[in-house]
């Protein structure tokens, strides 16, 4: 009779442990919501940002900042050139080689080498140092017997806000993405590079500094001219897109041959009361290097994802013992990887062997039973879908505001499926759209749902390979 008492309250006791697991799960499900109709509300919030971030300098959160980006390269260009990129959590340099045909031949090689985590927050001489004497390797390697080439032409990129003055000059404003070099801040970006080039004795100037989001849309548009604008969701996330000069209200009297300016929004800073926001992205603000700020980059990019499972987790398991007992690494910032994360989500092993796996790996949580693993997975589902679903909501926001979301020609009666749509491609580059099959999935589901499948397919995305660097090189053989 006493051991069926101790069975039956271990039983209530289990009960209680999953309610409590099961109410974090529904309350943070809930928070996170994406319904069609919100991400309706978020589309037009980014448009109306977009414009008043054109109409005045500080007039929303979304920067809006020119790039003097005004030609985009056609294919004619020759010759080589290099690209160095600078942003997220691989620094890259790229040699291209242009043919000159109209016909896209490129040539190009790359190479990849982690940052040194202490030069994100050393100082701006010891980040550049290291980048121009990579490149001084690099161009060795390469040109070997051609030495005596004549001085080089190189496009920087470089993924963080900046006011540009040219297309080869820009002040940092502010870095993202767990960088901090505070003696950087309100510096020219290029001068600090090719004073770099010219303390390691290499001949190399700087024709081109661009944002990442920037270089991806140049490479994308050289493939195809129907490109209109470019998107990075990585370890950070941005957006540039082509302008008209006159809807540039802030720069009244400035004038371009092509009449268009590419703007580079920096739309991981977009704020909207309409972002499902919860508890734990709150958190997660409060204790990053930049509190109040970038607050879609947090909820979007690969920088963020990982630790708002983990705190997602941390809370599952101070409400219940699901996690007994808690493990200290639950509690360190950042210890979940996104490419983790993806990888506990989309593992299909009947067991979930490989969630298993990283949650010993990572948080040292041994044994954990199938269906605490199975709440792990749906934990990144509803941060993944959320992510890849206001990312959507974001790129209908810039094709409504240049007229290309269906919208604009819903008169006369006509239907949405009557209206003719020009095709209309957006560049995307980063790891969580081109590696990450959900989160890809989520956001062409967001799409077709915002937009309507009629409209819907004739928005193409378009995954560019280091189109960031290339990208550069290319607008540094247009600008040299
Ligand atoms: C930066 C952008 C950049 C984006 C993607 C953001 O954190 O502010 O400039 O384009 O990351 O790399």
């Amino acid at each position: 009779c006493a051991v069926a008492a101790v069975i039956v309250a271990r039983r209530v006791k289990s009960r209680r442990k999953w309610k409590k697991v099961a109410n974090v799960l529904k309350e943070f499900e809930e928070g996170c919501d994406t319904s069609v109709g919100r991400l309706r509300q978020v589309v037009d919030a980014m448009a109306v940002e977009m414009h008043a971030g054109l109409a005045s300098e500080g007039g929303s959160k979304l920067k809006m900042l020119l790039t003097y980006v005004d030609n985009l390269p056609n294919g004619t260009e020759k010759g080589p050139y290099y690209a160095l990129h600078l942003g997220g959590t691989n620094f890259r340099v790229t040699r291209v080689h242009l043919s000159g045909q109209p016909s896209p031949v490129l040539e190009h090689e790359v190479e990849r080498q982690p940052i040194p985590p202490h030069l994100m927050t050393g100082t701006s001489k010891d980040l550049f140092d290291f980048i121009a004497s990579s490149l001084k390797e690099f161009v060795a390697k390469e040109d070997g017997s051609n030495s005596s080439q004549d001085r080089r032409e190189l496009g920087f990129t470089f993924s963080f806000p900046m006011k540009q003055m040219s297309v080869s000059s820009g002040i940092l404003i502010k870095w993202t993405k767990g960088f901090s070099i505070v003696d950087m801040v309100g510096r020219d970006v290029a001068a600090c590079l090719q004073e770099a080039f010219a303390r390691n004795g290499l001949d190399v100037h700087v024709a081109a500094l661009v944002n990442d989001t920037v270089g991806t849309l140049a490479v994308g548009h050289y493939h195809d001219p129907d490109t209109v604008a470019a998107i990075v969701i990585g370890t950070g996330t941005n957006a540039c897109y082509l302008e008209r000069i006159d809807a540039i209200i802030k720069c009244q009297g400035l004038l371009t041959t092509s009449g268009r300016m590419v703007v580079n929004m920096e739309w991981g800073n977009f704020w909207s009361s309409h972002l499902p926001r919860t508890q734990y992205d709150i958190e997660l603000d409060a204790e990053s290097p930049n509190p109040n700020d970038q607050g879609f980059e947090k909820m979007i990019s690969g920088m963020y994802l990982g630790d708002i499972v983990r705190r997602v987790i941390l809370r599952m398991s101070l409400e219940s013992d699901m996690f007994e007992p808690i493990s200290s690494k639950l509690l360190t910032p950042f210890i979940l990887r996104t490419p983790l994360m993806a990888a506990m989500h989309e593992d299909d092993s009947p067991d979930l062997i490989e969630v298993a796996r990283i949650l010993n790996d990572t948080f040292e949580i041994p044994d954990l039973p199938l269906k605490a693993r199975k709440i792990v997975v749906k934990v990144c589902d509803v941060v993944t879908r959320r992510a890849a679903r206001l990312a959507a909501a974001g790129i209908v926001g810039i094709l409504k505001k240049i007229g290309r979301d269906g919208s604009g020609g819903i008169t006369g009666g006509r239907s949405r499926s009557d209206i003719k749509m020009k095709r209309t491609v957006v560049a995307i580059e980063g790891g969580l759209y081109s590696s990450y099959t959900l989160f890809r999935e989520y956001l062409h589901e967001a799409l077709n749902e915002i937009l309507g499948e009629d409209i819907a397919k004739h928005v193409i995305l378009n995954v560019t390979e280091d189109g960031s660097g290339i990208g550069a090189a290319l607008l540094a053989a247009s600008y040299s």
